[in-house]
């Protein structure tokens, strides 16, 4: 049965409001540095919002990973870890959490997610092989092809509008799924992998009715599923609100009903428990054995897997937590208030909110930036310059170049501000989105990006850029002009 409730509470107004489930008991000062500091800072960073330093930053949405705010349960769990390198009793707890909540017996430890993916590649992908997915994250896909492997995302049309009402725009299409396994072989296919709250599409979902379509085309062509569970714990609440046969179920029944429509999952525990770590879980032992040899050769022996002790007490108690609606619906709740308020305010924003965070439509917002200047990096530096929030790009400087060196336009160009578990307060979320309206009704004054700094693999890391004009200097100005000394 249900218990406790989301975290979005009816106002007397009539409003939908999200409230914090929780009360602050150690604080960290934050920064809100004048705009000729944040303008330097951001030309010291080469205009990439990964190269800034934290001292510089207000409001810090860059990702979720690593930087959801812990319970005082789980800091007081640290303080039981059993240091052992085999056998430490820190490890059984935490196996008996991935049990509990994932109902899956065999468990590896990993040092993170895309530890768990380098492992499983190797178990399972063999040169030539191809794997259908919803949609690729940026590690798997690293991953899987130096295995050999080549992705194909298979998702529904409804999947990259922008603007869409679809309550489940993570599904596979099921249609493709078949063509795929059709034209490819079943021997060439190790398993469909499906992706929970599809992280470069907006954090979206998928529902349990599509998962059991997949399963049904899986089970009748003997194909395994693999889950990554990375972001699990928003589908799972999202699956609650939108999907009529789960409105009365539990979150702890809603992930278990998952995972038990799949034979390997995998998660990052740097989202799913607010923690650092990973790990794989199956109920197979054949499964379980195909991986096993590996952890001690990548990670570190079967009890720790590249861990600190204490990482896996902490992993333990955030796993149960994430069962908790009130917890795991707080990204969420707030999500949803910045997204909805942005879109009634006609800034283009992807719909429906998603899990992750507030992902803002560059190309939209900016329609003068053509994509070989990268809007959405544009974006991300402009917002920082006169708010002091840092966001991510996910648009084509996420992407690669072709042979010939130009570069390859991404599906969409996204700045999305991530909103970490438990950190942000509503005050700082209005903040947020005042300073993202005037940025709208001024974006006429932001300009392109060209590269200076271009790394071989993986260049929105450490890559700089530079603006293509003098636009954030004017920008500057007409902030000054507004706000006057305001910060
Ligand atoms: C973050 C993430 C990963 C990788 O996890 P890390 O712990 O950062 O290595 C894999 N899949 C998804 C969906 C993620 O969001």
């Amino acid at each position: 049965m249900k218990q406790n409730g989301s975290s979005t509470i009816k106002f007397f107004s009539g409003e939908q409001i999200p409230v914090e489930l929780h009360k602050v008991r150690i604080v960290q000062k934050l920064f809100l540095k004048p705009i000729d500091e944040r303008l330097a800072a951001i030309n010291k960073g080469g205009f990439n919002t990964f190269l800034l330093n934290t001292k510089d930053v207000f409001l810090d949405m860059l990702t979720d990973s690593g930087t959801n705010a812990m319970s005082d349960n789980q800091l007081a769990s640290m303080m039981q870890a059993d240091d052992a390198y085999a056998g430490s009793q820190s490890f059984y707890r935490m196996e008996k959490a991935i049990q509990d909540v994932f109902g899956k017996e065999f468990v590896l430890p990993v040092h993170q997610g895309r530890a768990a993916e380098n492992i499983i590649s190797k178990a399972f992908i063999k040169e030539g092989d191809v794997i259908p997915m919803n949609y690729h994250f940026t590690t798997t896909k690293a991953h899987m092809e130096m295995n050999g492997g080549k992705i194909f995302e298979i998702y529904t049309d409804e999947a990259l509008k922008i603007k869409s009402s679809h309550p489940f725009k993570g599904n596979l299409d099921v249609k493709k799924l078949v063509a795929l396994i059709k034209e490819y072989g079943k021997e060439h296919i190790p398993f469909i992998r499906l992706e929970a709250s599809t992280n470069l599409i907006g954090g979206q979902p998928f529902s349990i009715q599509n998962m059991r379509e997949v399963k049904k085309v899986a089970d009748e062509y003997g194909i395994l599923i693999l889950l990554d569970a990375s972001l699990i714990g928003e589908n799972a609440y999202f699956i609650s609100q939108r999907e009529e046969e789960f409105k009365n179920t539990s979150i702890l029944d809603i992930l278990r009903t998952m995972c038990g429509l799949c034979d390997l999952v995998y998660f990052s525990s740097r989202k799913v428990s607010s923690t650092r770590g990973g790990g794989i879980c199956t109920n197979s032992r054949e499964l379980y054995l195909k991986m096993r040899d590996l952890v001690p050769l990548f990670e570190g022996f079967l009890t720790y897997g590249g861990m600190s002790v204490r990482e896996i007490e902490a992993m333990a108690v955030g796993l149960y937590e994430t069962t908790d609606e009130t917890v795991i619906s707080q990204s969420p709740s707030f999500i949803k208030y910045i997204v909805d308020n942005l879109d009634k305010n006609g800034i283009p924003v992807i719909t429906p909110a998603g899990g992750l965070g507030c992902h803002i439509d560059a190309m939209g917002f900016l329609p003068h930036v053509k994509q070989e200047e990268y809007p959405a990096g544009a974006l991300a530096a402009a917002l920082y310059i006169i708010s002091g929030c840092r966001g991510m790009e996910r648009g084509t400087i996420s992407s690669v170049r072709d042979k010939d060196g130009k570069d390859i336009l991404a599906d969409m160009e996204l700045l999305r501000l991530a909103f970490p578990r438990r950190v942000f307060t509503l005050s700082q979320t209005l903040f947020l989105i005042d300073r993202i309206k005037w940025l709208y009704q001024n974006r006429d004054l932001v300009g392109g990006l060209t590269f200076v700094e271009e790394p071989a693999v993986l260049r929105f890391f450490m890559g700089r850029l530079k603006p293509v004009s003098n636009w954030t200097e004017i920008l500057v100005k007409k902030f000054k002009e507004d706000f006057g000394d305001s910060l």
